[in-house]
């Protein structure tokens, strides 16, 4: 049956770098692969159209796609939009709950061709190949109740609830056991349960999930530890499972083990294997439209698609392999250009890919 996906450009460099991804994608139809590409407005360039950042028509084909590709969304013409709730930002948010994607993959791989673009010593981050699973709907980020508030005194206070409920654990601790599964077998839980009960919690069910892994090695960090030895050394860790604000948080610390925000493509499932995949990076409305920005965390992006929601393992290998060939041929957008090798535009980064397919 041919797979729907729906390509949601949005702002800034969104619209240049989808469209590699697309050509990508269009590349991989050729072969066989049988998908309808669909695309649509979101973000700011839908509030411009509509005056909202997720049309209903455009959520609705979001819900029946079987993957959507996300470029970026938001700009500095929209940041100073007085009504929050209809900023470009929202209508990602909204698509992330509607469609209940729970599960947020966010790879940090240093490619040995980039090792140079590390701000990282060679022998800490050399061969460095880290899965970071990150719950997304639940945790600090939703809990009610929550607000600011003035007391009767004058004083102002503001608070969060940090709350996740069995359920909610573990069904991403199923997500992040079956991840460990198929890559190195490590599975390090991080948490807070020296100090929060919601994580006491956590630890607990992720202990209760192990014995159906025996082949998993489980263990557990606090978070302000698992945060150092990130930088520390950061080679231990194979697949990490966290809630939603301590994955924020090391998923973005990971990020720049790489030092190349260019270059890191992220994944948010649900339980169908629904997905909406969009690279790490946001809109960059500073080099918009200049043909500056690496297309290349997209592309991987439509790679993690492959795998995660269309089931073409083999196509998605095919992609990350002319990655790592355009890699070889010393050829870089100007994020990750130094001394030595060829800086090419998004367009010209893009049909190399295509030719190393
Ligand atoms: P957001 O709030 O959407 O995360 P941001 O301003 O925090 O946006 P980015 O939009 O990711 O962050 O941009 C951060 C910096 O990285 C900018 O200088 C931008 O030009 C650069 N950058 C981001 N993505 C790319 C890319 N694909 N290629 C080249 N440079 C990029
Ligand atoms: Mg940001």
């Amino acid at each position: 049956m041919t797979k729907r996906i729906l390509a949601l450009p949005g702002d800034g460099i969104g619209p240049e770098i989808t469209r590699q991804a697309c050509r990508v994608l269009e590349a991989c139809r050729d072969e066989g692969l049988d998908i309808d590409i669909e695309e649509a407005p979101v973000g700011g360039a839908e509030i411009d159209r509509s005056g909202v950042p997720l049309a209903p028509e455009t959520l609705e084909k979001a819900k029946s796609a079987d993957a959507i590709l996300l470029g970026a969304v938001g700009g500095p013409k929209w940041d100073t939009m007085p009504d929050i709730s209809k900023r470009p930002e929202k209508g990602l948010l909204a698509l992330r709950k509607e469609l209940n994607l729970f599960g947020n993959l966010r790879p940090a791989l240093l490619y040995p061709q980039l090792v140079e673009a590390s701000s990282l010593k060679p022998e800490v981050v050399s061969g460095l190949d880290i899965m970071i699973v990150r719950e997304l709907t639940g945790g600090i980020y939703f809990g009610q109740p929550r607000g600011r508030e003035t007391r009767e005194d004058g004083t102002r206070y503001g608070y969060n609830t940090y709350i996740y409920d069995e359920h909610e654990i573990r069904r991403i601790g199923r997500v992040a056991f079956e991840m460990a599964q198929k890559r190195g077998k490590k599975l390090c839980s991080v948490d807070k349960a020296n100090v929060l009960e919601v994580t006491i919690l956590w630890r607990d069910i992720m202990n209760e999930l192990a014995p159906e892994y025996p082949d998993v090695e489980l263990s557990h960090m606090y978070v302000d530890n698992a945060a150092m030895q990130l930088v520390r050394a950061p080679k231990q860790f194979d697949v990490i499972v966290t809630g939603n604000m301590f994955g924020d948080i090391l998923s973005d610390a990971a990020a720049m083990l790489t030092g190349s925000i260019g270059m890191l493509p992220s994944a948010s499932l649900n339980e169908h294997g629904q997905g909406m995949f969009e690279p790490c990076h946001g809109s960059a409305p500073d080099i918009a439209g200049q043909g500056l920005a690496n297309p290349l965390a997209t592309i991987l992006s439509v790679a993690m698609m492959l795998r995660y929601s269309l089931n073409e393992a083999d196509m998605a290998a095919r992609i990350e392999q002319a990655v790592g060939a355009v890699l070889d041929q010393n050829l870089r957008t100007a994020d990750i250009a130094y001394t030595g090798t060829r800086q090419v535009t998004t367009e010209e980064m893009g049909d190399a890919v295509l030719t190393a397919f």
